[in-house]
């Protein structure tokens, strides 16, 4: 077979012309392997239960600030995820500038960590430009889909992955991080001017981060400070109200920050369940024409979501 009769070859045996395929999960995985389906020609629908687009790389609007309350950042280090986010947000993406130190103060190494100008969530809306998304449309009936779609690909985390298609959730398990943001009255306060961060391996205050390193994000006058807790602490505290979390570490908060305690303005909680995993799992053994893709194959990270989607839906010939 000469060259062209090869090449010709490869694309019939890569092009889906005429399959219907079905993402659950407008994270940064359904996103990429939709894209990575949509230019092998399927006809691709993803399925979104939230309003917005992004899962886990979450932002919130609160009392005129956006906040990212999931993934912090993203790292650009693969050359085929920096070209997709630069194509689809141009711009928007900017570098944090300001060091994360450690529990001893010393700086951590920086080999680039990018944010979403407007909240990192729209880096999963921005990547998802151009794909037919519904959001608001939580699957239920996931069996359902079968008889409409050829293939079902599920990105939401594994225990709720499971739970759709009747399969053991424990099968693959998933650390929970309890967050709490607390606004301050004043700009700059504290250690907020010389630090973006603090991470901690071995104290309950496993990150800390000021949301005003993220200009035009936080209302003039106020300081804002993101907070996940760490594993141990968070499984303890786990089904407390989101509404008391801040309460439990705000005194760490202000420590750690050296921030007045005069100058508290208000807080809120937020219980991520299913936060990120602790290594990397092979798929577990799913239905035909099922299939599970995610964080959970790489690591808990934006960027390794994003690779698992796209390397997957480009290797997956998904001919039957
Ligand atoms: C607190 C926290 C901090 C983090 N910090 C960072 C960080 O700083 N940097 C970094 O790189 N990574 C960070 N991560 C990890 C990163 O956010 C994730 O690894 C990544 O976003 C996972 O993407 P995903 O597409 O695999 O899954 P998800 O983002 O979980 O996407 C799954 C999607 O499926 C949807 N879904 C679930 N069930 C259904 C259903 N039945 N029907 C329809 N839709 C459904 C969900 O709503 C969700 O949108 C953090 C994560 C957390 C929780």
């Amino acid at each position: 077979m000469d060259l062209a009769g090869l090449l010709s070859f490869l694309f019939f045996m890569t092009d889906l012309t005429g399959k219907r395929i079905a993402v659950i999960g407008a994270g940064l995985a359904g996103i990429a392997a939709a894209h990575a389906l949509t230019s092998r020609n399927a006809h691709v629908t993803i399925f979104e239960k939230s309003r917005g687009y992004g899962g886990r790389c979450a932002t919130k609007r609160w009392q005129g600030h956006v906040v990212d309350h999931g993934a912090q950042y993203f790292t650009l280090r693969d050359e085929r995820f920096k070209h997709a986010v630069q194509q689809a947000c141009g711009d928007a993406i900017h570098r944090l500038e300001l060091p994360i130190r450690d529990e001893e103060n010393r700086i951590l190494g920086d080999t680039g960590r990018w944010f979403h100008r407007d909240g990192n969530s729209r880096l999963a809306r921005d990547l998802a430009k151009g794909l037919e998304v519904r959001t608001e449309t939580p699957v239920e009936d996931a069996p359902a889909l079968l008889q409409e779609f050829d293939h079902v690909i599920c990105t939401a985390p594994w225990p709720q992955t499971a739970k759709l298609w009747g399969l053991d959730e424990h099968e693959i398990d998933y650390i929970p991080c309890l967050a709490a943001v607390f606004a301050y009255r004043g700009d700059g306060l504290g250690r907020t001017q010389e630090t973006y961060a603090f991470r901690s391996r071995s104290t309950p205050l496993a990150w800390t981060a000021c949301e005003n390193h993220k200009p035009g994000r936080i209302a003039a006058g106020s300081t804002v400070i993101v907070t996940h807790l760490g594993e141990a602490f968070s499984r303890e505290h786990l089904e407390r109200p989101p509404a008391e979390y801040p309460s439990l570490v705000r005194t760490w908060i202000e420590d750690r920050w050296e921030l007045p305690k005069t100058a508290y303005d208000l807080a809120l909680g937020h219980r991520w369940r299913l936060a990120r995993i602790d290594s990397a799992h092979p798929s577990p053994c799913l239905p035909p024409r099922v299939h599970f893709v995610g964080d959970a194959f790489k690591a808990s990270r934006v960027e390794d979501a994003w690779l698992a989607g796209h390397e997957w839906a480009a290797k997956n010939h998904l001919m039957d």
